[in-house]
């Protein structure tokens, strides 16, 4: 039943005192509508994790929290572990205290809030994941843009299918966020994790709106450690690419060898020692490097054990 859905708002919340108190009212009357409508149930709440804020960030929520004590609740990090680890306690809180789906959105609520109606709708009709997807990147700088882009294009590249313009807007069931729990590596990468699962997935589109107060907590060099995380913890196609690599160019170290010597032998027109520097050099360059290959071969392997991952993930019983 519709109304029985309770639906848990999680918002990470880096230094954005100036925004709570707006945020939560606007979410509350979200909320309220949709209750009104019996599309949520009346112990649906907003859940705010603190991600280590210099500000009085924390002092804001605990003003939210004793506003609305049976609506609002909060955790605080004891320092800013960063977005994806506060989206993660987040999600596992929640479903801790109790939850039929969480919806994710930031704190400025430049992610449209007038589409959580989508999100639950499609919710109650039977889908465990709705992924949020931008309709564009109008507030993005140049550089945003085109680093996300390529970010996208590379992990398609790289054997990791997710579609582009994907964001942490999203809604996930409380079956998903059960096997959530069941993945203990350190730094899971969330929009690789959402995708590699399976379960019954749709999309809901949204705009963008700039950010209201405060600037973003992003820079180039916070969403390059995400981006670079994101392709080392899903692809090891880069340690597979060093074994292709290093193959081709022991093949044409064994191949300009080969004429090296035989242009020695046959013409006698090259120095003395020439041959046998470059067919040295270049042949066991090329080695070098493909067992530096069958080395990232076992090192993926031990990559792919060390994470501990679930072997399968089971989404329905019928007993
Ligand atoms: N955030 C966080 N920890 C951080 C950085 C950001 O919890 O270390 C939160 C931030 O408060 C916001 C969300 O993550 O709720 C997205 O951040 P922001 O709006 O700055 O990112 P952008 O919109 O530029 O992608
Ligand atoms: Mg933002």
């Amino acid at each position: 039943m519709a109304k029985d859905t309770r639906l848990a708002i999680v918002i990470p919340c880096y230094n954005e005192a100036e925004l709570i108190r707006s945020t939560t009212q606007r979410l509350l009357e979200v909320m309220d509508e949709l209750e009104k409508k019996e599309k949520i149930s009346q112990y649906s709440y907003i859940y705010l994790v603190d991600d280590g804020s210099k500000d009085s960030t924390w002092l804001e929520i605990a003003k939210a929290v004793a506003r609305h004590p049976n609506r609002i609740k909060g955790a605080k990090f004891s320092t800013n572990f960063g977005n994806q680890n506060a989206l993660l306690a987040g999600m596992l809180g929640a479903n801790k205290i109790g939850c039929s789906a969480v919806i994710t959105i930031d704190a400025d609520l430049q992610q449209d809030e007038n589409k959580i109606e989508e999100f639950v709708d499609k919710y109650c009709e039977g889908y465990k994941i709705v992924f949020g997807i931008r309709n564009n990147r109008k507030t993005d700088d140049v550089i945003k843009k085109t680093t996300a882009l390529a970010f996208y294009k590379l992990m398609h590249i790289l054997g990791v299918s997710m579609p582009k313009n994907h964001s942490d807007y999203r809604l996930v069931s409380k079956e998903v966020l059960d096997v959530l729990a069941q993945y203990s590596e350190t730094d899971l990468f969330l929009r690789g994790f959402f995708h590699e699962i399976g379960f019954s997935t749709t999309s809901v589109y949204f705009d963008v709106k700039p950010r209201k107060v405060g600037k973003s907590k992003f820079n180039l060099l916070s969403l390059t450690a995400l981006a670079v995380n994101g392709i080392t913890s899903y692809s090891v196609v880069p340690l597979k690419l060093i074994c292709v690599l290093g193959f081709i160019l022991m093949l044409f170290g064994f191949t300009t060898g080969m004429w090296a010597i035989i242009a020695k032998l046959v013409w006698n027109d090259s120095p003395n020692g020439w041959a046998t520097s470059i067919t040295l050099t270049s042949f066991f360059g090329g080695i070098q490097i493909f067992c530096t290959g069958i080395v990232a071969e076992y090192l993926g392997q031990i990559f792919r054990e060390v994470k501990k991952r679930p072997r399968y993930l089971i989404e329905e019983e019928l007993n």
